[in-house]
C-alpha cells in the first residue's frame, strides 16, 4: 500500500505495551508514531516472568530469534511453605506444544523491543512527548503532547501505564490500592540453591517469588505483603534460605498494587483503545500483566487489519479481550486467595496439593498458557 493512504496510529507509552502495539501495528501495515513522556527510557523495573502465551505474542512480532538471547528457560514454578521451605508442589509451565517459559529483567524485555522499533523506520518514536489532551470525535482523535504540534489520527492507543493520562482526559475512574505492595530485591546468587526455576514461598497474608534473571549472577526476589508495611519484618520467621536471599539482596525500592477498572477501560470506543497496563493493571499473583500487554498488541493488529471499519474492529477488540483478561484477573484473585491463607486453612492448601499431580496442576493453566496468537497479515488497498 502507497505510504501516504496507510492509516495512521498514535500510541502515548513506550513501554511494553506501547513498543509492541508499534511492532503490531507496523507489521500490519500502519503509520505509527509512539509519544512517550520520559525524555530516555531508562531500566526501569525488576524481573519479569514470560509465560508460553506471552513467548509466543513475541514471536508473532517477529522476535522468537533474539529471545534465545535474553533471560533464562524455567520449566517449573515450585510452590513451597514460607515457614519451612517444605515443597508443596512443582507445576510445570511449559506450554502442550512446547512452547518455553522465560525468567528476565524488565529491562531487557523492553530493550529488545526497542532496538525492533528503532530498527523499522516506518515507526516515529518520541521521547519527551508526553500526552497532555485528547479530544474523542466522530472523524478521529484530537491529541496534544508536551511540545508538539497538534495531532490527530484515526486510531489512537493509550499504552501509557496504570496512571494514565489518557483515561484521566477521558473522565475514567483512577488507579485504585489493592492494598498490598511489592519489596523487590537484586540477589547476586540462587535464592533457593537446589531449584534454577521459579520459587514461590507461601505464608499468612504474604508471598515471596524468586527466579534468575538471566545473566548468570542474578535472582529478582519480590516480596508482597500487606502495603501498611515497609519493610520485610513480616518475613523474618520464614525460611532461612529465603531470609539469607533478603538479607543478602540489594533493595531496588517498594511497588504498591495497583489496579483499575478494567471492564470500563476496555468498553469499545470509536478510535480510542487501551492497552496493557492502562486498560488492565493487576496484582502480579499470576505473573500476567506484561503477557497481557503483548497478547493485546497482536490481537489489536489482527483487529484494526481485518478490512472492516475502525469502530467495528475495536469492538471486535474489545469482545476478544474482555472475557480473556476478566479470565485471569479472576485466576490473580484465586492466587492471592491460596497464596496467602492463614493456618489451619493453608494445611488444607497443602494436603490438596500433594494429591495432585504436575499434569493436573498444569493442566489448570492450559487455557492461559497454550492461547495462540491470530495471525498478522498486512492490509490492502
Ligand atoms: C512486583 C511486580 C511483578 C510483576 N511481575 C510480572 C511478571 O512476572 N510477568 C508479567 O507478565 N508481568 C508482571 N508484572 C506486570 C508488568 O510489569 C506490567 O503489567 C507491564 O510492565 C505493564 O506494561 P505497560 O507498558 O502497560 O505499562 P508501563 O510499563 O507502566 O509503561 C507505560 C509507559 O507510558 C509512559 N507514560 C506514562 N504517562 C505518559 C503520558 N502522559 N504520555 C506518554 N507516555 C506516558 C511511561 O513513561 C511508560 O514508559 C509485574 C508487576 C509488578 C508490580
Amino acid at each position: 500500500m502507497a505510504d501516504a493512504l496507510r492509516p495512521r496510529a498514535l500510541i502515548a507509552g513506550a513501554g511494553i505495551a506501547g513498543l509492541a502495539a508499534a511492532l503490531a501495528l507496523d507489521k500490519v501495515g500502519y503509520r505509527v508514531a509512539v509519544f512517550e513522556r520520559a525524555r530516555e527510557l531508562e531500566e526501569v523495573g525488576a524481573g519479569l516472568q514470560l509465560s508460553p502465551n506471552a513467548i509466543r505474542a513475541l514471536e508473532a512480532l517477529g522476535l522468537a530469534a533474539e529471545l534465545q538471547s535474553v533471560g533464562v528457560a524455567a520449566r517449573d514454578v515450585t510452590l513451597r511453605s514460607g515457614r519451612t521451605g517444605a515443597v508443596l508442589a512443582r507445576i510445570p509451565v511449559e506450554a502442550s506444544d512446547g512452547t518455553g517459559y522465560r525468567s528476565l529483567h524488565r529491562a531487557a524485555l523492553q530493550a529488545m523491543l526497542l532496538r525492533a522499533v528503532r530498527s523499522r523506520e516506518t515507526i516515529d518514536l518520541r521521547l519527551g512527548a508526553g500526552l497532555v489532551d485528547l479530544t474523542e470525535t466522530e472523524r478521529g482523535v484530537d491529541l496534544r503532547f508536551d511540545g508538539g504540534e497538534p495531532e490527530t489520527a484515526s486510531l489512537f492507543v493509550a499504552a501509557d501505564g496504570v496512571h494514565s493520562r489518557a483515561a484521566s482526559r477521558l473522565g475514567l475512574k483512577p488507579p485504585r490500592h489493592t492494598g498490598a505492595t511489592a519489596l523487590r530485591y537484586l540477589v547476586r546468587r540462587p535464592v533457593e540453591p537446589t531449584s534454577p526455576g521459579i520459587e514461590a514461598w507461601l505464608g499468612p497474608r504474604r508471598h515471596a517469588v524468586s527466579y534468575p534473571l538471566g545473566d548468570g549472577e542474578s535472582c529478582n526476589l519480590v516480596l508482597i505483603q500487606p502495603e501498611a508495611q515497609p519493610d520485610a519484618k513480616g518475613f523474618q520467621n520464614w525460611n532461612a534460605e529465603l531470609r539469607a536471599g533478603i538479607d543478602a539482596g540489594t533493595a531496588l525500592g517498594t511497588w504498591p498494587i495497583l489496579t483499575v477498572d478494567a471492564r470500563e477501560r476496555m468498553m469499545p470506543r470509536r478510535h480510542v483503545v487501551f492497552v496493557g497496563d492502562a486498560a488492565h493493571a493487576m496484582a502480579p499473583y499470576a505473573a500476567q500483566g506484561a503477557a497481557m500487554a503483548l497478547e493485546d498488541a497482536v490481537v489489536l493488529a489482527a483487529c484494526v487489519s481485518s478490512g472492516v471499519p475502525l469502530p467495528a474492529s475495536l469492538s471486535r477488540f474489545a469482545d476478544l479481550r474482555r472475557p480473556r483478561i476478566a479470565r485471569v484477573m479472576r485466576r490473580v484473585a484465586f492466587h492471592r486467595l491460596v497464596y496467602h491463607l492463614p493456618t489451619p486453612l493453608s494445611l488444607a492448601r497443602d494436603l490438596a496439593l500433594a494429591q495432585r499431580s504436575p499434569t493436573s496442576l498444569r493442566a489448570d493453566l492450559a487455557w492461559l498458557y497454550d492461547w495462540m496468537p491470530p495471525r498478522l497479515a498486512p492490509l490492502r488497498d
